[in-house]
């Protein structure tokens, strides 16, 4: 019995969900009393995951597999879950991970659970608590089949470093040709940056900004603090931000450590996308503006005089402490 990780990469590194979901699967074998085993598919040095809390590492360094491809990348993982005998697999809350997790889950005759945000409630029977409604409710869970199928929600559980090492051993899933019926064949990014999915912050920028000339400013912000940038429906649809940033209820999901929100309302709709945010911290000029209640710190003041200075300051403080 283990508890069984797959952990994602990108150009044979590894994704920070990876290391997330590893430092998961870490705290649920010691609950259960086992070890963790990640399954890593042509990705990066085994050692890295050890340290965050991994026993072994099942290394599958396979061309074919060189893009992602659910169906042969459940079949892998479903293998390795056999080989190892493991009774929980954790996997993360990715778009890659969520095609590929249902999949799973009917190879393994596996209950799963998606948006999972805690350690389990009980291991027996065994519970989780997952957002719902679109974040602005939780759940609890209950999975009663054998193996257990995981989603852990990104940036709900956090990095924990662990002083372990891991063993690799090299595993060759055998795959047919079946396998590989539905295929990426192009992938084209939208941006270099850091994804909102992938980041630690996110400064978001709504229609308070005026128009899309006024987005340097949001851009410095976010590349002084390594974040990603974000907006307001309204904002994409109207053409100043690609579509890829926007956030909300029918948006993508953000559940950063820190999120700002600069000129940005706080619609319900908005709020439902960046609820599970840890801390959140709004600019804004009108102090009746709905998001100040849902903030846990707030700036009343016109944009374009606050982000500035809070540059400037930021600045200052990166090169007195560099
Ligand atoms: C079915 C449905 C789904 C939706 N899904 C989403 C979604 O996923 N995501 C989403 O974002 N919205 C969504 N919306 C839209 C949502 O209801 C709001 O209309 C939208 O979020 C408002 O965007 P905003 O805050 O950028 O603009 P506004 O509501 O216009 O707010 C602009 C804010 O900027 C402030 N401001 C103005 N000037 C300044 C200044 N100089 N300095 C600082 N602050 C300033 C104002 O006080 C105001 O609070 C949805 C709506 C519907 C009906």
């Amino acid at each position: 019995m283990s508890v069984l990780v797959y952990t994602e990469s990108e150009g044979g590194k590894f994704k920070k969900t990876a290391f997330e979901v590893a430092s998961y699967a870490k705290e649920v074998a010691t609950i259960l009393g086992t070890t963790v085993t990640a399954v890593s598919i042509n990705g990066g040095d085994s050692s890295e995951l050890g340290s965050y809390g991994v026993d072994k590492v099942l290394q599958v360094t396979n061309d074919k597999l060189a893009t992602f491809n659910a169906k042969a990348y459940a079949n892998t993982i479903k293998q390795a879950v056999e080989k190892d005998g493991a009774e929980v697999v954790v996997v993360s809350s990715t778009t890659d991970s969520k095609f590929l997790a249902p999949l799973l889950s009917v190879h393994l005759n596996a209950g799963y659970a998606s948006n999972v945000v805690a350690l389990p409630e009980s291991a027996s029977p065994f519970k989780v608590k997952r957002t719902a409604f679109t974040n602005k409710a939780f759940n609890i869970t209950e999975i009663s089949t054998d193996v257990k199928v995981i989603g852990l929600s990104n940036n709900a559980f956090g990095l924990r470093e662990n002083s372990g090492s891991a063993e690799a051993e090299v595993f060759e899933p055998s795959l047919v040709d079946a396998d590989f019926d539905i295929e990426v064949t192009a992938v084209d990014k939208a941006t270099d940056k850091v994804s909102i999915a992938d980041a630690e912050i996110v400064v978001s920028g709504g229609r308070g900004l005026k128009g899309p000339e006024n987005w340097a400013m949001i851009e410095e912000l976010a590349d002084v603090l390594g974040a990603a940038t974000a907006c307001s429906k309204p904002v994409s649809d109207m053409g100043w931000r690609p579509h890829g940033e926007h956030v909300g209820q029918t948006g993508k999901p953000v559940a950063s450590n820190l999120y700002i929100a600069i000129g940005v309302s706080g619609a319900i709709q908005h709020l439902a996308g960046i609820n599970a945010s840890k801390v959140k911290v709004v600019i804004n000029n009108d102090p009746e503006a709905p998001f100040f209640k849902a903030a846990d710190y707030g700036v009343v003041g016109d944009a374009f005089e606050v982000v500035p200075k809070l540059i400037e300051k930021l600045k200052e403080f990166k090169s007195n402490n560099a």
